[in-house]
């Protein structure tokens, strides 16, 4: 099945080259979509931080990033920030992550789930009843992963599962579902960037 859904789309990939080839040189050029990317700069006085620390921070958002932007278009600019003084990490809706005691590629997806809107926006909570996510859009993706049954558990500031809450909930599966189920809760919540 694979093969031939992988050989329809080298057909489709062929046909699209052949169709863009016989259009005049003069003719309208199509333009494509503008691409929605997330990415991330470091805070000011970056340079003065501990060289270790740095490294991991950059690596960890490094990898974070990229899995966003592989499985979702998020279209916002996120500051990294070092600072000793955090216990674990934290971020708010402005888009800042202050990474402390806990640096690694799921803590970094984590805490830019949380610069979306997850358990910052005010429209969190108003979608929260009992304990329960009430949105369709994130309720059908869950159950899209996990089966008619799931049930899409919030509190003030988490979701879960796939909310990568703790270190247990990583891995590449997980890391991709988590994307997925950030998206889907920022449709319900009516947030576009
Ligand atoms: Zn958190």
């Amino acid at each position: 099945m694979k093969l031939i859904i992988l050989g329809l789309i080298c057909v489709v990939v062929f046909l699209s080259t052949l169709s863009s080839r016989a259009q005049p040189a003069t003719g309208p050029t199509t333009q494509s979509a503008p691409t929605r990317k997330l990415s991330y700069k470091l805070s000011g006085g970056a340079d003065k931080w501990d060289a270790e620390a740095r490294k991991k921070i950059v690596a960890a958002m490094d990898a974070a990033v990229a899995t966003y932007n592989e499985q979702g278009e998020f279209n916002r600019v996120i500051t990294a920030n070092y600072n000793p003084g955090t216990p674990t990490a934290d971020a708010n809706f402005d888009g800042w992550i202050n990474f402390g005691g806990q640096v690694g590629k799921r803590t970094a997806m984590h805490e830019i789930a949380h610069t979306m809107g997850i358990g910052t926006q005010s429209k969190w909570h108003a979608m929260i009843k009992d304990g329960k996510w009430t949105g369709e859009h994130a309720i059908a993706q869950l159950r899209e992963f996990d089966g008619p049954d799931a049930i899409l558990h919030a509190d003030r500031q988490h979701f879960w599962p796939y909310g990568l809450n703790f270190e247990k909930e990583g891995g590449e599966v997980n890391e991709k579902r988590h994307v997925k189920m950030v998206a889907a809760l920022r449709r319900d919540m009516k947030l576009k960037d």
